[in-house]
């Protein structure tokens, strides 16, 4: 009952070095009814050949695509029940907002008076009523990319895709229109799939993210369990700051290379050789140790750089492995004594302790 399903989806295309990219590499994914999906990765790594594969715009190699129960791998993209907002959202110039909007209702047929009341609907609905007559050069960027959003939703489609589109978008801007959009997809009950490299966008806006590399998916969770518990170094890294340690499992603690441990709590399912790699983010470090907060690293203080509401305490390990560490305001009054170069103890949770098994990235 997803809305889309993708089996095994490849897509490769020739290289100008020669040889071949692969865009995808046997994807499966199944995004949900109403949910906003976003896909997540850096540059290059396929995700615009993945929603492209999903609109026909590029053509699989291998595997199919599923949209609302029909399989349309072979189904061509106007026929497909899909629309695309794109990063560079070009409404037609020589038309006014209100001809932009409604274009698609034109090419359906339906009569002026009706698609005059739908166009008004959906200008109101992103903020733009009374906009018809103005032409696309009168408007600002951000209302250009608001008359593209509207342009692509005036049909109903039961799927939306999103190509970036709130890169062109000045910092401010960008953080209402992410709101609105979320906001939107949720009163218009459709889905989603948006993409974006900024993982700040993705955690804010998204039901569920999935994390691309290489044409992968490492990893499709909810943004809580992204953050928390990455499957992989490589989303742990992409994902906010992490402090990661490499060791091998000994009863309840990571032993590190340089005789100091990690403490985790709970289960853990060691890989054959034993080893694991524990995640601790920078905001589960306090300066103050209780019974909660049993674990203790002891770090060389480097720089403390106060944030406001909190302090960044950056340093390292007596090995040389650079830590990050969020501490609350509140503890301010330990700042003082932490010089430079001072030896200092973070402590922290182990049941905030997240074991990473990946082999692939170990070394
Ligand atoms: P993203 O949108 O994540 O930046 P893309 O899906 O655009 O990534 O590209 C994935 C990979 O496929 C990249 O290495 C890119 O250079 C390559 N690629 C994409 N489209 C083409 C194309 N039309 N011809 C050749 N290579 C392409
Ligand atoms: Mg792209």
């Amino acid at each position: 009952n997803a809305i889309v399903r993708m089996e095994q989806a490849s897509k490769a295309f020739d290289s100008p070095e020669g040889g071949k990219v692969h865009a995808l590499r046997s994807v499966n994914l199944e995004v949900r009814r109403n949910e906003f999906l976003t896909l997540l990765g850096p540059s290059g790594c396929g995700k615009t050949t993945l929603l492209q594969s999903i609109n026909g715009f590029a053509e699989l190699d291998g595997g199919a695509v599923h949209i609302d129960g029909e399989d349309v791998t072979k189904v061509p993209p106007y026929r497909r029940k899909v629309n695309t907002v794109f990063q560079n959202y070009a409404l037609f110039p020589h038309m006014t907002i209100g001809q932009n909007v409604g274009y698609a209702l034109e090419v359906e047929g339906v009569g002026k008076s009706q698609r005059l009341k739908r166009i008004a609907d959906v200008l109101a609905l992103v903020g733009l009523s009374g906009l018809e007559d103005r032409g696309p050069r009168q408007i600002s960027g951000g209302q250009q990319q608001r008359v593209a959003l509207a342009r692509a939703i005036i049909a109903r489609p039961k799927l939306l895709l999103l190509d970036e589109p709130l890169s062109a978008l000045d910092k401010n801007l960008r953080h209402s229109m992410q709101i609105e959009l979320k906001t939107l997809q949720s009163e218009l009950g459709i889905s989603f799939i948006f993409v974006t490299h900024d993982q700040q966008e993705a955690l804010t806006m998204s039901d569920r993210i999935a994390v691309l590399q290489g044409g992968i998916i490492q990893q499709l969770d909810a943004p809580r369990a992204i953050y928390d518990r990455p499957d992989t170094i490589f989303v742990a890294n992409f994902i906010g700051t992490s402090n990661l340690f490499e060791g091998s499992i000994d009863g309840a603690a990571i032993k590190l290379a340089d005789g100091s441990a990690v403490a985790f709590d709970g289960a853990c399912s060691p890989q054959e050789n034993g080893r694991a790699t524990a995640l601790i983010r920078p905001e589960n470090f306090s300066l103050v140790g209780s019974s909660r907060f049993s674990g203790a690293l002891d770090i060389i203080r480097e720089q403390v750089v106060f944030a406001g509401s909190s302090f960044e305490i950056l340093g390292r390990t007596p090995s040389g492995r650079k830590v990050t560490a969020t501490v609350p305001g509140s503890e301010r009054a330990r700042i003082p004594a932490i010089e430079e170069n001072s030896a200092v103890t973070l402590h922290y949770d182990p049941a905030t302790v997240h074991l990473i098994y990946d082999t692939a990235s170990q070394g």
